[in-house]
Parts: structure tokens; C-alpha cells; sequence
């Protein structure tokens, strides 16, 4: 009689087991599900601002040291020992010869508005794009200009590009008239 209550609970046990391990691989499933989902959406509702302030505080190259800017060739972190100025332009030491190597030209320059989301997430897509697939950079320079008659500071950005890089940046950039 033992032996059967003892083999009836080890049956209980197994099954027990069996079903915890059932219920966490259908939690797991669905919260990678959920994640996912929550990445997709956060992807396709960025803009360049959300993108900026999303940017990570740290270093890219030191997780443990916080970052004193962003490159502007490849738009990541850097601490201070990585990065550098030229041009009043912030780059990662490592990037830099993207910049000094070249000949660097005007694409255009237009008023800044910070509410054309759609507009300012374009341009950031491309230069995302061009620099990840094809390792051409742009660069998307933003700065003031005093507006004498009324006294007002008004915000530009400036695209600029190396040039042999322009017939592809006219080409990416179509939505801009350049
Ligand atoms: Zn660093």
C-alpha cells in the first residue's frame, strides 16, 4: 500500500512539474511577444528628438563612463576621453578621419522646426541608413542665426555631405529640394 502511495505522489510530482514548466514557457512566449510589439511601435514613432533623448548617458566604448557628447558621424555616445572637437563640431576620435580625409560640402541649409517630426525624422532615417548599410556619413548640423531686422534667433540646419557623396545624398535626400 505504501509503495502505491508513494508512486501515486512521485506521479502527482512529476505532473506538477511538468505543468509549472508549461505555464512559464507560455509566460515567457508571451511577454517576448509583448516586447517586441512594444520595440516595433517605439521604432516606427521616433523622431529626432525622441532619438536623441533616447541616447544613452554612458560611453559606447566605456559603459562605466558618461558620455560628453554625440558623434556626429555616427550619432552615438562618447566620453571625453573619445571624442573630439572640430570645426565646433563634436566627433568620436575613432570616426574622425570620416571628416579630416574628405572634402566636405553644403547640401543645404533650411529653418529648423522643431514640430515637423515627420520632416526632421526623415533626414535622420537617411543619415541612419547611409551610415549603417553603406558606412557614408552625412552630417546634420544644427546652429543659430541672429535675425537683424527683428532681433529674433532663429534655428537652421545644415546638411553636409563629402563630395563625392553628393549625386547619392541628392538621391537618398529627394525629399528635400537640393
Ligand atoms: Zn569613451
Amino acid at each position: 500500500m505504501n509503495t502505491y502511495l508513494i508512486i501515486f505522489a512521485i506521479f502527482l510530482m512529476v505532473v506538477l512539474i511538468a505543468l509549472i514548466g508549461f505555464l512559464c514557457f507560455i509566460a515567457l512566449r508571451f511577454s517576448g511577444q509583448n516586447s517586441s510589439k512594444t520595440n516595433k511601435s517605439e521604432d516606427s514613432d521616433d523622431t529626432l528628438e525622441e532619438v536623441q533623448i533616447k541616447k544613452s548617458p554612458f560611453c559606447t566604448d566605456h559603459e562605466d563612463t558618461f558620455a560628453a557628447g554625440t558623434c556626429s558621424i555616427d550619432m552615438h555616445s562618447y566620453c571625453e576621453l573619445c571624442i573630439t572637437k572640430v570645426d565646433d563640431m563634436k566627433f568620436a576620435r575613432k570616426n574622425i578621419d570620416e571628416y579630416l580625409n574628405y572634402n566636405w560640402v553644403e547640401l543645404t541649409m533650411f529653418k529648423h522646426i522643431k514640430t515637423q517630426y515627420d520632416f526632421n525624422n526623415r533626414i535622420f532615417k537617411v543619415k541612419s541608413k547611409l551610415w549603417n548599410e553603406l558606412k557614408t556619413p552625412l552630417i546634420i548640423r544644427g546652429h543659430f542665426k541672429i535675425n537683424v531686422e527683428d532681433d529674433s534667433i532663429e534655428a537652421f540646419t545644415t546638411l553636409m555631405c563629402r563630395e563625392d557623396d553628393k549625386k547619392l545624398m541628392q538621391k537618398e535626400l529627394s525629399f528635400i529640394k537640393l
